[in-house]
């Protein structure tokens, strides 16, 4: 076992906090820190705050924005009738880089899992049924991820707002089982949007 002095011993503990960041890389990744320019850490610890502090989520549809409602919901030219539900906000990023989808969106930020316990109630569900019932949406297209509970979840939004008379759709299966929108490239997205399905 190693012993690093405390500030390095820190660091990779935050560095290891990381999605996909074991020990190893953190403890490299920390040691790089250490042997940047003064001004290039500055700025990187600079970013992490302001990330942190200037961003929020939408109130209307959950994105990740610096104003509130964000650039998308508050945009006139956006095609309000359709609400594409996705569930992070770097399915956003996705969908607008394919330029084709002039809708609104609504990220659920998670997804129901009855494998791990999470009920709708803990995704932002509740919100995207109350922008329902006070708006003009007629389609709601359901771009989860084709995973279990990406289907799962799908299956639960179509019961929910079908019954108000809303078309729910779900994109079309260009996208691989099991695979993130967010990894899909442009063509296949754009595929994948164009020959959504009516559930
Ligand atoms: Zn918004």
């Amino acid at each position: 076992m190693v012993y690093y002095p405390e500030p390095i011993a820190k660091l990779i503990e935050s560095f290891s906090k990381l999605p996909g960041i074991g020990q190893k890389s953190a403890t490299r990744m920390a040691f790089h820190v250490i042997g940047m320019e003064d001004q290039d850490v500055n700025e990187f610890a600079a970013n992490l705050l302001s990330a942190k502090r200037d961003l929020s989520f939408c109130s209307v549809c959950g994105n990740l924005t610096e104003a509130d409602p964000c650039d998308i919901c508050s945009d006139e030219g956006r095609d309000k009738s359709t609400i594409l539900v996705v569930e992070e906000s770097k399915d956003v990023l996705a969908m607008e880089k394919i330029r084709e989808y002039r809708g609104l969106y609504h990220v659920l930020h998670g997804t129901i899992s009855p494998m791990n316990g999470i009920s709708p109630d803990e995704i932002n569900v509740k919100s995207l049924i109350t922008r329902l019932m006070d708006s003009s949406v007629q389609e709601v297209i359901i771009a989860t991820n084709a995973t279990s509970d990406g289907e799962a979840t799908a299956m639960y939004l179509a019961r929910m707002i079908k019954p108000a008379g809303i078309k729910v759709t779900r994109l079309a299966r260009g996208l691989a089982v099991g695979s993130d929108i967010e990894y899909a490239d442009e063509v296949t997205l754009s595929k994948a949007v164009e020959n959504r399905m009516e559930i």
